[in-house]
């Protein structure tokens, strides 16, 4: 039998369906050139996509027809060489639509396979981040600004090239950097294109992740009903009304915490949380109103403060807030858990302070999208200097 390979492209749904897409397509195009066949697919369970919600496709190369065949039976892996998250906020671990529970990033990474991601972080951040796995694996940074879009544009910044490139080095039984060059000069008939390629190869680098390195943290999960637990008949158990809230300081009871769905849990979704400004509040109640996914809960002397169990990071609070500054969406790599921003501040508003307006201050462009004339070109010239000088 002959050698089998298999990557995984994590990514957000919407925002990166065409960059994965790109990537697994170009992966297959560039085998082709090395004479292995190979084949790739997204995962039917994340299908329809959703916002940002973590999803996966699949790159399948072999060595000979046969040995693809005897992959493709198993349709979706249960290991891969190399898994790659296209953001870096994907190392919090990966709720999807398709099943229960939260995964770790490297969950399927063969011991002493590549996870190559992303992002403008240092490795140390991106381990701490990533749940420990009992097997050494391989990090690998390639460096930039995760590449967000959406439906119908396409951020053309080189990303997919750039991974091709990176990938030829993590994994050169799979293929060599002038397969790579030749599918891309084929697809897109762009020799700037080739030539990021080849930076990205030639700057590639790997960190060795030991098993005592990592989070700690188990998981969450939840067991299916096996066949034989199930009833003739299904009841979907509503979610419960919610409950009020107690003040930390002054144990004053009031407020509202709704109910919310604790086998989706949604925060995975989530790229930018929104760090409030309970001293500027005015408790208008917009935010409140407006959130999309019911996350804000009532505190007992009636401020809001957004749950971060649930919210996925959508911004529309921030846009909404009508006080300066009092909402302020900040990167996700910035946060260490999910506690909450209002305990914080009932507990020592001194010290809430101070932690706001450093994390205010490291607030980072990430958009979802483009949000003025002209931002496109920036972010795409701002990558693009990237790839040309690393
Ligand atoms: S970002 Fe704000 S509006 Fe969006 S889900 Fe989170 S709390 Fe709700
Ligand atoms: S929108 Fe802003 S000012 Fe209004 S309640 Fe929410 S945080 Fe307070």
């Amino acid at each position: 039998m002959g050698r089998l390979f298999a990557i995984e492209i994590i990514y957000r749904g919407i925002y990166q369906k065409t960059l994965a897409k790109n990537i697994t397509r170009a992966i297959v195009l560039a085998a082709h050139k090395d004479g292995k066949p190979g084949i790739s697919f997204g995962r039917y369970g994340d299908s329809p996509e959703r916002n940002g919600i973590p999803a996966k496709a699949f790159a399948i190369v072999a060595t000979d027809d046969v040995t693809l065949e005897e992959g493709m039976a198993k349709y979706e892996p249960k290991e891969v060489d190399v898994t790659i998250a296209v953001d870096d906020t994907l190392c919090k671990g990966v709720e999807s639509w398709a099943w229960y529970g939260l995964q770790p990033v490297n969950r399927l990474l063969k011991p002493g396979g590549t996870l190559i991601i992303t992002s403008r972080q240092t490795p140390d951040k991106l381990i701490a981040m990533s749940h420990r796995k009992e097997t050494p694996y391989n990090l690998s940074i390639l460096k930039g600004t995760p590449s967000f879009s959406g439906l119908w544009v396409y951020k053309d910044d080189h990303t997919d090239v750039r991974i091709m490139g990176a990938l030829a080095k993590a994994l050169p039984d799979l293929f060599s950097l002038k397969s790579v060059q030749a599918a891309i000069l084929d697809e897109t008939h762009d020799k700037v294109k080739t030539e990021s390629a080849a930076r990205a190869y030639e700057r590639f680098s790997t960190v060795a992740v030991q098993p005592n390195q990592g989070n700690p943290e188990v998981p969450f999960k939840f067991d299916l009903p096996k066949w034989h637990e199930m009833g003739e008949g299904i009841a979907i158990p509503a979610i419960p009304t919610g409950h009020g809230m107690e003040d930390p300081a002054s144990h004053a009871k009031g407020g509202f915490q709704p109910g919310r769905n604790h086998t989706f849990k949604k925060f995975t979704t989530r790229s930018m949380r929104p760090v409030v400004n309970f001293d500027t509040c005015i408790k208008c109640t917009l935010c409140w109103l407006q959130c999309p996914d019911t996350c804000f809960d009532v505190t007992p002397e009636g401020l809001y403060d957004a749950n971060m169990e649930a919210c996925c990071g959508c911004g529309v609070c921030e846009a909404v807030c009508p006080v300066k500054d009092c909402i302020t969406m900040v990167n996700e790599t910035e946060f260490t858990d999910n506690s909450s921003q209002w305990e914080a501040w009932r507990k020592d508003k001194t010290a809430y302070k101070a932690w706001l307006e450093a994390k205010i201050k490291t607030k980072e462009e990430r958009s979802h999208g483009f949000r003025y004339l002209g931002q496109y070109e920036e972010q795409v010239g701002e990558m693009l200097e990237i790839a040309r000088k690393g």
